[in-house]
């Protein structure tokens, strides 16, 4: 059983990586940040408290996120292995989880700021299917999708002052993380700052 957490930097490659791991191990890529944009797409109550803080780059409080994390957990098709990626964030999610699932790996993909603020900086995302562009893959016609000619955007989270707290955030709350897991030796390291089939490459030699 494959229940992985994929933790690093925003702009380090998560949601892609999580795409292709997906597809190869049959397992649902569960993105607590797509899921809040889900609800504040349907503006549910849920999303309305958290579009606010998201905007600003600030985090959704533990107890909010958990329950929509557990509630997603429970579906059909998590039973056998999941990926999350984006949770938990903080200690308290962390041991939040721990009472509701067994965690078999945690990966994470590393870069540096730098290189993180330069990939956010430069991402964005289609209006209509919101498939994302970047700089190691951007769009054919500047500003439309290549799928569906719509309009590409960028998140408010993804300009320079929201990036710049998302990442001490990171720093501050979500790394220690790694020393959480750490004595239960299920942590590994990719390097995040490779193209994409490269660190996949080495996803994969560490759950094979
Ligand atoms: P992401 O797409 O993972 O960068 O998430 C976008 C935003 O959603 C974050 O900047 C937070 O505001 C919120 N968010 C996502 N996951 C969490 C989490 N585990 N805990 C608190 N807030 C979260």
């Amino acid at each position: 059983m494959n229940n992985i957490l994929l933790i690093g930097p925003q702009g380090a490659g998560k949601g892609t990586q999580a795409k292709l791991l997906a597809k190869q191990y049959h397992i649902p890529h569960i993105s607590t940040g797509d899921l809040f944009r889900e609800h504040i797409k349907r503006q549910t109550v849920l999303g309305l408290q958290a579009k606010t803080l998201i905007d600003k780059g600030k985090l959704v409080p533990d107890r909010i996120t958990m329950e929509m994390v557990k509630e997603r957990l429970e579906d059909k098709d998590c039973q056998q292995g999941f990926l999350l990626d984006g949770v938990p964030r903080t200690l308290p999610q962390a041991e939040m989880l721990d009472e509701i699932v067994e965690i078999t790996h945690v990966i994470e993909i590393k870069i540096n700021d730098d290189l993180a603020v330069k990939r956010l900086s430069a991402r964005r995302q289609c209006k209509q299917c919101g498939r994302i562009y970047g700089l190691d893959l951007p769009e054919k016609k500047k500003g439309v999708c290549d799928d569906d000619n719509a309009l590409l955007y960028q998140r408010d989270d993804d300009k320079p002052e929201a990036i710049k707290k998302r990442l001490e955030l990171y720093h501050d709350e979500t790394e220690p993380l790694l020393e959480y897991y750490r004595p239960r030796n299920i942590v590994f390291q990719v390097d995040g700052s490779l193209p994409a089939e490269k660190t996949f490459a080495q996803l994969k030699k560490i759950i094979d």
